[in-house]
This record gives structure tokens, sequence and C-alpha cells, in this order.
């Protein structure tokens, strides 16, 4: 599980900078969930190699009228809860006021690691300014820059500094592991109904139910020989051998199952539509390179016209997820299910296809042959080989001279061929253009 981490402070320290300078430092992909919930932003962070989740919030306000400090300490709270680690932003111009006392003193309570960051700190490397912040309690003040990114690596790897590294998961191709599914949905699609029919229907073996930690939930089991591990599911308790629903939502959660997912059921309900909410989870997906299948969930209870609307707005709001089977289904009923299985194992076959370099780069050839990218200038692209670069999602590299120059369209065209040869369906791809010289 990524961990996550949660920036807490007063207005104008600084967090959004930090924020946004966590979630653009990650290789291609930025996910912002502003949207997600109103009070607080979730993003995708990378720095030194470690992944992570991080919340940002707004903050305590003590001076506005009481309604925003408390709601601003709630969703402090909230984040803080959230959290497996806290980085309290401070500033380090300004010294330490009032409020970052009273913020202080609550974190002390809160029972979680917590680093105190000295925000715009540049240029103040051994002033004494900062020796002020000890007096906060809160430990050891980290000096950074968010704004010219110094001391944010050192500061981070001490937030991360207990959880364990990330193992590569290259075993992706070890036919022996189970399937990692993870079923995501808005509260009430159906997801504890949906695993509850699963779990009780003879042709699956449910191995075991492990205990829980920090409240995950998982469950091994076997379907037709295909070997299943349903991971952390967000919204939902055990109680026994059934799976309840609980009634918060909980974005990390959702996050993190995700990015822990081979293939990611996303369920929408028939009766509503697309929400924003079911599009937020599906963008997220596409953007962690997860294979996606959609089950649109309670098709007995909505008539012709509910039917006709619904498939309209996963038209018009899912349009990103063109690759993804969509299809109709009752876990209450016990309607349409197998189709799911066979969907889901379909997509994590595409997920996990390996394309050999000599296949990959005849295909390159063919689709030049048959269609040349653009001249842009005095150059035209030359595109000379191919090779896999990873999967899950399956990567494309291609290498040529003056790559910079395709465009998306011709990308999306050499996409098509590449899927159409492999059959991939249900997964993300990505193409990488890597240029010589
Ligand atoms: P937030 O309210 O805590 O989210 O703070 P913001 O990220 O919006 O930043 C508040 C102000 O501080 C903005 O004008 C930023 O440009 C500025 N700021 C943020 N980080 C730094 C920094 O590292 N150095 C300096 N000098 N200014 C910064
Ligand atoms: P969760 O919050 O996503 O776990 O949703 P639940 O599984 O708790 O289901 C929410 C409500 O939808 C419950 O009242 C279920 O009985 C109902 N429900 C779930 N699946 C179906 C279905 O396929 N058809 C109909 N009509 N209702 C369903």
């Amino acid at each position: 599980m990524k961990p996550v981490i949660a920036l807490v402070g007063r207005p104008n320290v600084g967090k959004s900078t930090l924020f946004n300078r966590l979630t653009k430092s990650r290789d291609a992909i930025v996910a912002d969930f502003a949207g997600l919930t109103r009070d607080r932003h979730y993003g995708d962070a990378k720095q030194g190699g470690r992944e992570f989740i991080v919340i940002d919030t707004g903050g305590f306000e003590p001076e506005k009228p009481t309604g925003i400090v408390a709601q601003m300490a709630r969703q402090t709270q909230a984040a803080v809860a959230e959290a497996d680690a806290v980085i309290f932003v401070v500033d380090a111009r300004l010294g330490v006021s009032g409020q970052d006392h009273d913020i202080a003193r609550y974190l002390r309570t809160a029972n979680k690691r917590v680093l105190l960051a000295v925000n715009k700190a540049e240029g103040m490397q051994d002033s004494p300014v900062l020796a002020e912040f000890h007096e906060l309690g809160i430990g050891t003040p980290h000096p950074i820059s968010s704004a010219h990114g110094q001391g944010i690596r050192s500061l981070i790897e001490a937030a991360l500094d207990d959880f364990p590294e990330d193992e590569e998961d290259e075993a992706a191709d070890d036919t022996d592991r189970p399937i990692r599914l993870a079923v995501a949905g808005r509260p009430n699609v159906g997801k504890s109904t949906l695993i509850n029919t699963w779990l009780g229907e003879e042709r699956l073996v449910a191995f075991d139910m492990p205990g829980t930690t920090r409240d995950a939930i998982s469950v091994d089991f076997e379907r037709d020989g295909q070997r299943f591990e349903l991971i952390d599911t967000a919204g939902l308790r055990r109680k026994g051998k059934v799976f309840e629903a609980i009634e918060k939502f909980s974005v990390v959660k959702t996050l993190q199952a995700i990015a822990d997912a081979n293939v990611v059921l996303l369920l929408l309900d028939a009766t509503q539509g697309v929400s924003e909410q079911d599009a937020h989870i599906a963008g997220y997906a596409l953007e962690s390179g997860r294979a996606v299948v959609v089950a649109v969930n309670k098709w007995d209870a909505v008539d012709s016209y509910q039917r006709e609307r619904c498939e309209r707005s996963i038209e018009q709001r899912l349009a990103f997820l063109k690759f993804a089977e969509v299809l109709q289904i009752s876990a209450l009923k016990r309607q349409g299910l197998g189709p799911v299985w066979k969907a889901i194992a379909e997509a994590h076959r595409s997920a996990t296809t390996k394309m050999p370099t000599p296949v990959l780069t005849r295909l390159i050839h063919e689709a030049v042959e048959h269609q040349a990218p653009k001249r842009a200038g005095l150059s035209r692209p030359k595109l000379r080989y191919a090779h896999q670069g990873g999967q899950n999602p399956p990567i494309v590299v291609v290498h040529g001279t003056s790559l910079e120059h395709v465009s998306d369209a011709y990308k999306r065209y050499l996409e098509g061929r590449i899927r159409t040869h492999f059959k991939l369906v249900g997964t993300p791809m990505r193409i990488e253009m890597r240029s010589a010289g």
C-alpha cells in the first residue's frame, strides 16, 4: 500500500506550493483529485523513487468566523486521520505564531508521525530563526523551500523512513500469481452485495480472509482455475464471512486499492448514471495505468428510458475509457456475472501481454509503410524499431530519429495497430518515443 502524507499548517505557509511540487515531480503522471472531495486535495507523488499519496488541506484559520475555523479544523483532522505521516508546514519568514502553537498542540495528541517543515527557508540555511521552531515541540525543524525545491527530498525520506520500499512487481508474468482485483465505486453502488454474491457462489473457492492491517481487507479465491486476490476495497468492512458497506467513502483507500491492483472493476449504479465521483475514480485508474472493467450494476432496476440515459452518460463522461469493456449486471439478482470474470481475466491478459521486439518492430514498419508520419519542417520522423518498456500497462518504446515531431494522432494510430495485433482489451497502453540524437 502506498503510504499517505498529509500537509497541514495555517494558510499561506506554502502547503499548496509544496503539494504541487510533490505531485508534479511524478514522472509522467499527475493526478489531482480536487473535486473528489471539496476540502482536501489528493495527489499522487513521487520523490527519490518513493511513491506516496499526498493530501493538502485548507488549514486552520482561527481569525475567521468560527464556522470556517471549525470546518477547517475538521478537514485537517480528517486528513491527519487518513495519513501515515504528517508534515506540519510553518513559515520561516514570519516565525512562530500563536496559530502554529494551536496546531502543534493538536498534532502532539494525534498519535502520528509528525515532521516540522520550515518553508520559505531559501538562503536561510544557517539562520538562528530556524532554531526558534524547536519550541513547537514537534522535533527538529526541516528547513525547506517549496518554491525552489530545496530540502524536500530529505524531508520526504524522513517522513517515509519507517515504510518499507515498494518491491517492484516484476513478477507480473509469473502465472502462479493471483490477479489482484480492486472493486471500486461510490457508496451504494453495490460493492458489498457483489462481493458477497461472489463469495457465496459455489464456483468460487475462497481461501482465506487474512486479518486486518490498517483496516485492509483482502480475500484470496479461485474461480475456474484462475486465482484472484480481492484487495482492500474502500468503504467495506468484514463481518465474519460477509462484507458490509461502511458509510464513509475513503478517497485514500480507493486510491491505494487502485494503485495496488492489476485490474480495477469499476462499479456504476444504473439508476444514477455516471457521477462526477465515478469519473474521478475512473480517471485515476487510467492515470495509474490499471486495466479496467466497467460493470453497470442494478440493471434489474431500470426501465428502458433509464437504460438509455445511463448508456449515454457512460459514452459522454467515460469517453476516455474507450478501451474498457462495459457490462450490465445485477449483483442482487445474480445476473450477468459470468462475463465479468471473463472480462477481468481478458483485461489482465492484455495488460500483461508480452510483446517481442521483432514483432513490435515489424508492426511499426508496417504502420509506417501504410501511412508515414508527417514531415515537420526539414525533418521527417524516422521510426526504426520498438521494444516493450513495461507491463500493466503495456508500454511500447519506439526508437528512431526526430521522433519529437511525431504527432499525438500518429501515436494513436500506432496504438490502434498494436492493439489490434495483440488483441488488447481492457487496458490502457502507452507509447513512448525515444530519439537518438
Ligand atoms: P498555502 O495557503 O499554505 O497553501 O500556501 P501557498 O502554497 O498558497 O503559498 C502562499 C504564498 O507563499 C505564495 O505566495 C507562495 O508563492 C509563497 N511561497 C510558497 N513556498 C515558498 C517558498 O519556498 N519560498 C518563498 N519565498 N515563498 C513561498
Ligand atoms: P456498497 O455501498 O457499494 O457496498 O453498496 P451495497 O452493496 O451496500 O448496496 C447498496 C444498496 O443497493 C443495497 O440496498 C442493495 O440491496 C442495493 N443493490 C445492490 N446491488 C443491486 C442490484 O443489482 N440491483 C438492485 N435493484 N439493488 C441492488
